[in-house]
């Protein structure tokens, strides 16, 4: 019974896309470029219990890095560090995914690249200007892997 669940999951990864297993932008723990440092946010941080942390500029839909705890540990909140400087000193490459995206697709990317978190993004064609990209939310190798072993 549960080893069918598996394989029923591990079969659905070639029909599933990341947009059905995404954490959609409004429930992602982010940060702000311009955030700082001390000891209010580095709490804060921590007690999230997240590993990366999306940081956007200006508007939460404007990802531009993605911040790892373990980047702070030589961070001393006594410095009120400006996180740009942290950001800018580890520059993690941002990995960046279609919403149609296939779910065995996204695992091979996962297992060949070096990031377990990928901004979800799709073309937005509707109204009346050009189609724009917008950030729908995050997609973690652990959501992947949920969709495979997740037993109905
Ligand atoms: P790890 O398990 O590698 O320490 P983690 O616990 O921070 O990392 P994952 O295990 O990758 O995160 O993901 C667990 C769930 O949390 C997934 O559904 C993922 O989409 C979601 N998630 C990951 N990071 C965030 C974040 N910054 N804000 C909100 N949700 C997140
Ligand atoms: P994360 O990817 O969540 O940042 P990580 O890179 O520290 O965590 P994992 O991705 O969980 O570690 O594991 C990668 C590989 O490293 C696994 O084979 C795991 O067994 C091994 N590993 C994890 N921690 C250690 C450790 N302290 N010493 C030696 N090997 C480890």
């Amino acid at each position: 019974k549960e080893e069918l669940n598996i394989i029923q999951g591990a079969l659905e990864l070639r029909t599933k896309t990341v947009e059905d297993v995404l954490t959609p932008l409004s429930d992602c723990y982010m940060l702000s470029s311009d955030a700082v440092l001390d000891f209010c946010t580095m709490s804060d941080v921590m007690q999230s219990g997240f590993t990366r942390i999306p940081v956007y500029e200006n508007d939460r839909s404007n990802i531009v890095d993605i911040l790892f705890v373990k980047d702070l540990a030589f961070v001393d909140p006594d410095d009120c560090t400006p996180l740009k400087t942290i950001t800018q000193f580890y520059k993690h490459p941002m990995h960046c995914v279609f919403s149609d995206t296939k779910l065995d697709v996204m695992l091979e990317e996962f297992k060949r690249g070096k990031s377990h978190l990928a901004v979800v993004q799709r073309v937005n064609s509707e109204g009346e200007g050009d189609p724009f990209y917008e950030v729908m939310g995050i997609v973690t190798l652990e959501d992947v892997i949920e969709e495979i072993i997740k037993s109905e």
